[in-house]
Order: C-alpha cells, then sequence, then structure tokens
C-alpha cells in the first residue's frame, strides 16, 4: 500500500468530474458553497504557499471517494469558513440552510476539542468523537478526510508539529477509521504518521519493501496467473487485487514480535472478489486444492463478521518457492464496507440494485462505535445506548468506569445513581460530575462522568422526590421511605409517650412483656388500636394525642397498684424548661418521613426550634419565631413538643434567603460564585419576573451545615460587588 496513491484534487474543476453521482441542482448548490469559501478564504495561503481554498477542495474530493450527499460535500468546502473566516452559524443557515451549518458547525467544535494523546485519557478522547460522531456520522467522515489531507501535506508543515498531530493520528483518527470500516483511510492515515513521527525509520523499512517487491514480482505474477486460469476453467468471473501490508503493520509486527523484516512473512497477498457468498466458500476449496494453505489460518469472518460489519473469508497459502501468501475472498458488496465501512451506505445509495438497508447500515456503524467505546462490551446493549439521533430526549453519561447510562433529559444524578443500583441511590450522599463536586439535584449532561459516593446505611431522603426524573428512581424513594417511615414513626411515637407519661409521675414505660400484657391490651382497647406499634405510630403522627394516651396509661397503672412519682410530675409540669435536655427530641436531620422541617421557615442548626405534632402529618419542626408557630400556639398549645438539635447534625439544610441585586449582566454569577466560595451549594432561585427593573430580588433556597454558616455565606453575599442586600427569609410577626 502506497501512501498518495489519490492524484490530489486542488481545483474546483477537478471536484466537479467527480460530482456526477449529483442531481443537477445538487451540483449548484456545491458550487454555492465553493463560491463563498473561495471568497471567505481569499488571500490566505497554505504553508505550502498555494491559495487556501486548495485545502476545503481536497477533503471534499476525498468525500466524493465516498459518494457523500451534497450537504456533506458543502460541510466539507465550509468546514475551515468559520473558524478561520469569522463566519458565523446564522450566516451559514441564511445562505445554506440549517443542515449544512449544523454539520459544518459540529466540525468547527470537534475542532476545538483537546485531544489528549496520554493512554490513561484515550477513553476520554473517544467519548468526545462518540458524542460527536453519534450525532452525525458525515461530520467524523469529513473530519477524517480532513485530517487525511492534513497529513499528506504535513511537510509543508514547520517539523515541530509533526511528533504531536502523528501522534494524534496514530492515537484517535487512525483507530476510528478502522472502527468506521474505513480501511483504506486507516492504512493510509497510519502510513503518513509513521513516515513523519520515524521518518528514517520508515525510510528504511520502505525500501526494503520494493527491493523485496522487485525480488518477488515474478513469484507474483506466476500465483496471479496460475489463479486466473483456474477461475476461468470454473467460469466463476474474478477481480484479483495484488495487497501489500502496510508499512505501518510491518513495522508493528516487527517491533511487537521482535522479528526481523525478512522473518515478517506475510507481505504479499491478494484479494479475491466475487460474485456471491456462496462463491466465496467454493473459491476457497479451489485455492486450498492449488496451494497447501497454512494450517490455524484460515478465518471465516462472513459467518462472524467483525464488529465494524467486516466479512471475508481469510487464508494463507503456502506459495510457490515456500512463500506465504495471504488470500482473502469477499463479494463486491463486501468488499465496499471492507474498504469504505460506514461510508459505504453512501455508496450503496449510489448504486441502489445492491442496497442493503438504511437501518442494517446504521446498525453497522452504531456496532462499531461499540467496538471504539469498548472491545469486550455486549453489542446489543451499547446499541441499546446510542441511539442519539433517534432519541433526542435521552441523554448519555458515563461511569467512572466508562459505562454508558442512558438516562431522560432532565434526569438528575440520584437517577443516575438508581439507575446504576438500588443500594448507590439508597445511599448516596455525594457526587462529582466530570471530577467537580456537585449537589446530588444537578441536572446530568450528555457525556458527563460522573462519581456518586455512597454512605454506609440507606439514606434516602424524601426531598428527592422533589426532582428525581425516573419512575425507577421515584418508586425506590417511596419503597424505602414507606419501610422508613414506620419502624421510625414507631420509634418517635415511644419517644412522645415516654415523655408525656413522666408529666403523669411515671419515669418510664411500662415493658412490653407479659406481666404488663394486661395494661397495654387494657389501653388499646381505648384507643382502638390493633398493636402497640399501631399506637406509637399513629402518636408519632398526631393521630392520637400522646398527652392523652398517657393520663389513660398513668390511671391503668394506678388501677394496677402503681404508685406515682409526685415529685415527678412536679419537676416535669412546673420546671419543664429546665429539664428540656432530659426530655425533648433530638434531631440530627438523619430522619425522614415522620419529621418535617418547615418550609416557611427552614430550620437549620443553631437556631432556636419548636416541634408542633400535627393532625397525621407526624412532626413539623419550626423555627421559635415562625409565624406559623405564634398562630397555631394560641389554639394547639399542647400539639407542641420540645425538640432540640443533636451537636452532630448529619447533613446539610435547606434555608431561604432574599438577596437584592442592582440588575445587570452576570451578577447571578458574582452571588453564585460567592456562595460556592462559602461551600454553600445552591438548592433552587427564583428570579422573579421584573427581570426589566433596576434591582431585582432574588430568592434562594440554600444548603447550609448550620446558622453559622449561613451568616459567613450571607456576608460573603453582601460584599459582593452589584449586592444590595441580603437576609434570610423567616416569616416572623415582625415581618408580617
Ligand atoms: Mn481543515
Amino acid at each position: 500500500m502506497n501512501v498518495a496513491v489519490l492524484t490530489e484534487i486542488s481545483s474546483f474543476a477537478g471536484l466537479l468530474e467527480k460530482l456526477d453521482y449529483l442531481s443537477a441542482s445538487d451540483v449548484e448548490s456545491v458550487r454555492q458553497a465553493y463560491r463563498y469559501a473561495d471568497e471567505a478564504h481569499l488571500g490566505q495561503l497554505r504553508n505550502s504557499g498555494a491559495p487556501y481554498i486548495t485545502h476545503p477542495i481536497a477533503v471534499a474530493a476525498m468525500c466524493t471517494t465516498w459518494k457523500l450527499d451534497a450537504h456533506a460535500l458543502m460541510a466539507a468546502l465550509l468546514h475551515d469558513a468559520m473558524e478561520d473566516c469569522g463566519i458565523t452559524k446564522t450566516d451559514l443557515i441564511e445562505r445554506f440552510g440549517a443542515p449544512v451549518a449544523e454539520l459544518v458547525d459540529g466540525l468547527t467544535k470537534l475542532d476545538k476539542l483537546e485531544f489528549s494523546t496520554r493512554e490513561e485519557n484515550q477513553a476520554e478522547s473517544f467519548r468526545k468523537m462518540l458524542l460527536a460522531m453519534a450525532k452525525d456520522v458525515r461530520v467524523i467522515l469529513i473530519k477524517l478526510a480532513d485530517r487525511t489531507h492534513n497529513m499528506r501535506t504535513m511537510s509543508d508543515m514547520p517539523r515541530t508539529k509533526w511528533g504531536r498531530i502523528s501522534a494524534e493520528t496514530i492515537d484517535i483518527y487512525a483507530p476510528i477509521a478502522h472502527r468506521l470500516g474505513l480501511n483504506q483511510t486507516y492504512r493510509e492515515l497510519q502510513d503518513l504518521a509513521f513516515k513523519h513521527l520515524q521518518p528514517w525509520r520508515y525510510d528504511i523499512l520502505s525500501k526494503a519493501v520494493t527491493k523485496a517487491r522487485s525480488r518477488r514480482k515474478d513469484l507474483i505474477k506466476t500465483v496471479r496467473v496460475q489463479v486466473e486460469a483456474s477461475f476461468a476453467s470454473l467460469k466463476m468471473p474474478v477481480q484479483i487485487f495484488g495487497r501489500e501490508k502496510s508499512l505501518y503493520s510491518i513495522y508493528k509486527k516487527m517491533d511487537g514480535k521482535h522479528l526481523s523484516f525478512a522473518q515478517v512473512t506475510d507481505i504479499y497477498g491478494f484479494r479475491l472478489v466475487v460474485p456471491t457468498t456462496i462463491d466465496c466458500y467454493t473459491a476457497m476449496g479451489l485455492m486450498h486444492q492449488m496451494f497447501k494453505p497454512v494450517p490455524g489460518k484460515f478465518k471465516d469472518y462472513i459467518a462472524i463478521p467483525k464488529p465494524n460489519g467486516y466479512q471475508s473469508l481469510h487464508t494463507t497459502l503456502i506459495g510457490p518457492a515456500g512463500i506465504n501468501i495471504e488470500f482473502q475472498l469477499r463479494t463486491h458488496a463486501m468488499d465496499m464496507v471492507a474498504e469504505s465501512g460506514v461510508a459505504a451506505h453512501w455508496l450503496y445509495k449510489a448504486d441502489e440494485n445492491d442496497a442493503p438497508s438504511t437501518e442494517r447500515m446504521n446498525a453497522k456503524w452504531l456496532q462499531s462505535l461499540l467496538d471504539i467505546h469498548d472491545e469486550t462490551r455486549d453489542a446489543t446493549e451499547f446499541f441499546e445506548h446510542v441511539k442519539i439521533d433517534l432519541f433526542p430526549d435521552d441523554v448519555y453519561v458515563f461511569t467512572p468506569k466508562n459505562k454508558i447510562i442512558t438516562l431522560p433529559r432532565g434526569a438528575t444524578v440520584i437517577d443516575f445513581a438508581y439507575a446504576i443500583h438500588t443500594n448507590m441511590g439508597d445511599r448516596a450522599t455525594a457526587a462529582k460530575i466530570n471530577g467537580l463536586p456537585v449537589p446530588l439535584r444537578t441536572e446530568v449532561k450528555n457525556g458527563d462522568i460522573i462519581e456518586v459516593t455512597a454512605g454506609s446505611t440507606n439514606n434516602p431522603n424524601p426531598a428527592w422526590l422533589n426532582f428525581v426524573k425516573t419512575a425507577r428512581a421515584r418508586s425506590k424513594i417511596r419503597h424505602h421511605l414507606k419501610s422508613m417511615a414506620l419502624t421510625e414513626s414507631v420509634d418517635l411515637g415511644e419517644k412522645l409517650l415516654s415523655l408525656a407519661i413522666r408529666a403523669e409521675g411515671v419515669v418510664a414505660l411500662p415493658a412490653h412483656n407479659t406481666s404488663n400484657q394486661a395494661i397495654w391490651d387494657k389501653l388499646l382497647r381505648f384507643t382502638g388500636n390493633r398493636d402497640v406499634a399501631e399506637l406509637m405510630s399513629d402518636i408519632a403522627l398526631g393521630k392520637r394525642i400522646a398527652s392523652i394516651v398517657a393520663k389513660r396509661l398513668a390511671k391503668l397503672l394506678v388501677d394496677s397498684g402503681k404508685k406515682l412519682d409526685t415529685l415527678l410530675i412536679t419537676r416535669e409540669r412546673f420546671l419543664a424548661t429546665d429539664k428540656v435536655a432530659a426530655s425533648s427530641i433530638i434531631l440530627d436531620g438523619s430522619e425522614s418521613a415522620s419529621v418535617q422541617y418547615a418550609s416557611c421557615c427552614r430550620p437549620v442548626p443553631g437556631d432556636a426550634i419548636l416541634g408542633y405534632l400535627g393532625r397525621g402529618e407526624g412532626l413539623a419542626v419550626h423555627v421559635s419565631d415562625c409565624n406559623t408557630v405564634q398562630r397555631l400556639q394560641k389554639k394547639d398549645a399542647e400539639r407542641f413538643i420540645p425538640v432540640e438539635w443533636s451537636d452532630e447534625p448529619v447533613r446539610n439544610f435547606e434555608v431561604g434567603v432574599l438577596i437584592t441585586v442592582v440588575n445587570g449582566k452576570g451578577v447571578l454569577a458574582k452571588v453564585s460564585v460567592a456562595l460556592a466560595n462559602a461551600e454553600v451549594d445552591i438548592s433552587h432561585v427564583d428570579m422573579g419576573k421584573e427581570l426589566a427593573q433596576e434591582a431585582i430580588d432574588l430568592r434562594f433556597i440554600l444548603s447550609v451545615r448550620d446558622k453559622a454558616h449561613l451568616e459567613e455565606a450571607l456576608n460573603k453575599v453582601r460584599r459582593t460587588d452589584s449586592v444590595i442586600s441580603a437576609t434570610r427569609i423567616i416569616p416572623t410577626r415582625t415581618s408580617n
């Protein structure tokens, strides 16, 4: 295989000759694109000194060998216009329509991607390519043509750039060409990169191959003549192509297996193209009768195609003079796929008779993407995952181990965690996207790499229900909360009843054992509950009032002969405020369904708080001077119970904050930065509707550790430029 076997096309006239497969109006569109690009690049020169437009023309010409459609050819001609000539996407949409503009835009964006060629980041580079590719494979084809032309003209470039560009070509572009089945491009890219990476070795090897070729010329000719004769006797039409390994693949083989050039035996080969699949097998038999096959070298890629869609029969035969010769046998259709891979789709379009369905071709290139992503993964699974074109409502994100997870658009980190495993979701405590810490409610985007930290206990937060998108996450959270709610409310009810009964002069609840069975049974008859657990849960949910149940229980105990502790009664009833620590409920944020932090005042650790036992709603925790508390205390004082913060809350708490700012560009960003600096997460922001005004109110819900943390954050925000004021939102009597 020689480098630069194709004659370069550098004029539009030359390109025109290749457009015979397009309609007259398509040719006219391509001409328009050429004129526009020509004008845009006017005065710009390539490194060789040639006018710049020769490059886009060459790229478009390469695309014609794959018979790409008019839109793709137009995009090829315009591919550097946005980057180099200050032309905008809008200009292109107006001039050539959205499809062409999208392709050019895709190419421009692809150019901006930083491809790392270091081993550990290859997966990352592939991922970027994959996502670009999944949108429209034509973008990648044009990009490969662009890269091929740049490699062909690399000698004009400064030598200092050869290494980086060649390494990138070998590491990224050549494998992609290979996986897409563009074998010719694959070999050419590798050889060109090899030539510029190791000019000296390339030179020596190239001379050795030339020498070997001339030495074996007679042999090759003999074999060809013999093959032709036997096919003629069989009356089977055949096309015979001599083929040679690419220099780079010979080099790799020598390097990898520590062989000398003379030891690399399978340099020569023939490709035989026959009419039908059955003919391939017949021809194979014929060849095996002519020359002795090398054992273990026969491969049936027709029955089992390669992941990139490649099909052929391979066999190595021992030719005259004991030289190994490799034969590949395939049909014309297989040959097209073998040489042009995914582009065979367009090649076939030009030749409708032999066209496989578009669907099958799509399946092929999707399957080849699979191969890029991970050699070992199951094809069907990946196939499910990369139909971005077909399912624009999905996003594709990655685990740290490069597994692709499909989620609906708008899905959050929590949805992702549940998609991986129920345990991962139930235990999620923190997350990183692309290496940066993010709140669990963060919406995920295409291509994000997401890492979730799981705690040691199951602890789904009911607040997650407000933002999860997937049914799976929703039902898993609900399921967990339901089972949690029961055990938790039983515990809470028990605590509440123990507190209440102290005020009746009983130090502790009677144990649930047989000697107390009669008392508990009587109590259950009084409350109408089936069992103690249900009673406790009812108390926790406010369906039964603890103090009333406690009074009855105390009476039952007295009736059974128990003496009340009168000192305790006095202490509990009249000195309650001094004994808060001994008798109140401790909150650390780990409670789920049975305790709600009121959304009117949003208490945080450090606030003075009160618990209100609503009817059937469980315990609501308010800031003591919240106006809801003031209102309820007038009519429902007995439903309030003492609560206090644990010294070590286990999570952050949400708090409402009003920030008034001078309206202007970027002001929200400035506030966000200040909050981020204070390590405060923004759970929600409401910008109001008066955007046109000079000063606007931003209402945030922030997630903070405690009151001190909040104060610190507010101070940071107040010092931010454009901020007029920043205050916590609590509906107190004074604020009404
Ligand atoms: Mn270019």
